[in-house]
């Protein structure tokens, strides 16, 4: 098979270029070697903005009394938090696929890497396929730096994207880089605390 362009990583970078290349007529294929959708909406913006959806909801009701309306303590159920989190993110990657399905867009699954100039091999649990084509997109994104002195464990050091499968909101936190990322968990945190 022979494609105009073969994009490798199926997150808004990749996916978004492919489906553009195949409405202007090109013959694309998308590799993604983990979830369509990539970091945006498997461990990044869908997925934060469920959990501050979620912190909002809470917000209103601790609110409500300053309006005149008075409310019973709310009963959190953290476990349907992320349930509903998980269920946005599926929604939205069966959007994603449903879009290049739409527009004609291969998706092969699987680790890419450029073999040689125009030649693109995906490996999938020890098998390998060789795509051709005329032009490559490189849109594999970005991984949460690792400061290592820092001692990353994954489990009381953790970065973001552990951050959002915790099952439960704990006592106390320290988020160290005070960026949008940051400052959204501190968000979430702070509401969640005063509950
Ligand atoms: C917690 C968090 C919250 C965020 N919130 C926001 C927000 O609110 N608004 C906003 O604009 N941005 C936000 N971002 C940033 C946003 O997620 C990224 O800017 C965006 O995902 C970048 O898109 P991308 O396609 O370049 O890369 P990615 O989304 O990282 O996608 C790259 C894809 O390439 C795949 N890949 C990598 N190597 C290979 C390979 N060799 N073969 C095949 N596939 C490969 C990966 O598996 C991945 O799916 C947030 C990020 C995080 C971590």
């Amino acid at each position: 098979m022979t494609y105009n362009a073969v994009v490798i990583g199926g997150g808004p970078g990749g996916y978004v270029a492919a489906i553009r290349i195949a409405q202007l007529g090109g013959r694309v294929a998308v590799v993604e070697k983990d979830k369509l959708g990539g970091t945006c909406l498997n461990r990044g913006c869908i997925p934060t903005k469920a959990l501050i959806a979620a912190v909002e909801k809470l917000k209103s009701v601790q609110e409500a009394a300053d309006f005149g309306i008075e409310v019973v303590a709310p009963k959190i159920n953290f476990s349907k938090v992320q349930a509903r989190k998980s269920e946005v993110v599926e929604k939205l990657v069966g959007g994603i696929n449903f879009l290049l399905n739409k527009n004609k867009v291969d998706l092969f699954a699987g680790a890419a890497r450029i073999k040689l100039p125009g030649i693109v091999e995906v490996e999938n649990n020890g098998e390998t396929q060789e795509l051709q084509c005329d032009n490559i997109i490189i849109a594999t994104g970005s991984r949460p730096a690792l400061i290592e002195s820092l001692g990353y464990n994954g489990t009381t050091i953790i970065s973001s994207e552990e951050a959002l499968q915790l099952s439960e909101v704990p006592k106390s936190m320290l988020i160290i880089g005070a960026g949008v990322i940051g400052c959204e968990f501190a968000i979430f945190m702070v509401v969640w605390e005063r509950k």
